[in-house]
């Protein structure tokens, strides 16, 4: 098992501690070579609209897609909006996942904020099923999922924050940045099994 993480911008190395963490093999994708061997990727938070024109210099976006068609991706804040097939304003986006989001969704006064989410798709990883300490930094929401995409979380108010379609995750939120590893382990299990 073999997980990359795109190191182009963005929290990249914590997502690297935490897979080495947990006993997996985790490298750094900067070209599209480095993604050859890997069974899965996480992109990470950082600035879409950055990731998106980095991925672009560096001749990434093609292999990117192509990787997502039949491996594991998983983006984080950031990383979501550029899986998503929508993010409501131009910007280079993966457009793998039907998802739509809205950036910067909860505005400069409340621009990061913790909260508890009850995450039922955890109980694949760890069956005690306690609630999952979320850490959101100028997060988006995912307006909406369409095509066979699946909620894994919302607020207490309805709004979604993270989703899953097949072997592809978006979380809203940033899993790296707490001791908490089980979406980690959650997406480790779905890079196996894909
Ligand atoms: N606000 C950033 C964006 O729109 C995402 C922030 C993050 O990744 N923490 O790309």
């Amino acid at each position: 098992m073999k997980i990359g993480v795109l190191a182009l911008q963005g929290d990249f190395a914590e997502h690297i501690t935490m897979l080495r963490k947990l006993g997996v093999s985790a490298a750094e994708v900067r070209l599209p070579e480095h993604l050859d061997g890997l069974d899965g990727l996480i992109i990470p938070g950082g600035e879409s609209t950055t990731i998106g024109k980095l991925a672009q210099d560096f001749g990434l976006f093609e292999p990117l897609r192509r990787f997502g068609r039949n491996r594991a991706i998983w983006g984080t804040c950031a990383g979501a909006i550029f899986l998503s097939k929508d993010a409501r304003r131009p910007q280079p986006l993966l457009e793998l996942m039907d998802i739509t989001v809205e950036r910067n969704a909860f505005g400069r006064q409340v621009d990061s904020f913790e909260v508890d989410l009850s995450v039922p798709a955890l109980q694949a990883v760890d069956p005690e099923n306690r609630p999952y300490h979320a850490v959101f930094i100028r997060a988006p929401l995912i307006e909406s999922v369409s095509g066979d995409a699946v909620v894994l979380a919302t607020l207490d108010d309805g709004r979604i924050v993270a989703a899953q379609q097949g072997r592809l995750l978006a979380t809203a939120f940033h899993p790296e940045l707490t001791d908490d590893d089980r979406f980690h382990r959650y997406f480790v299990h779905m890079a196996a099994n894909s």
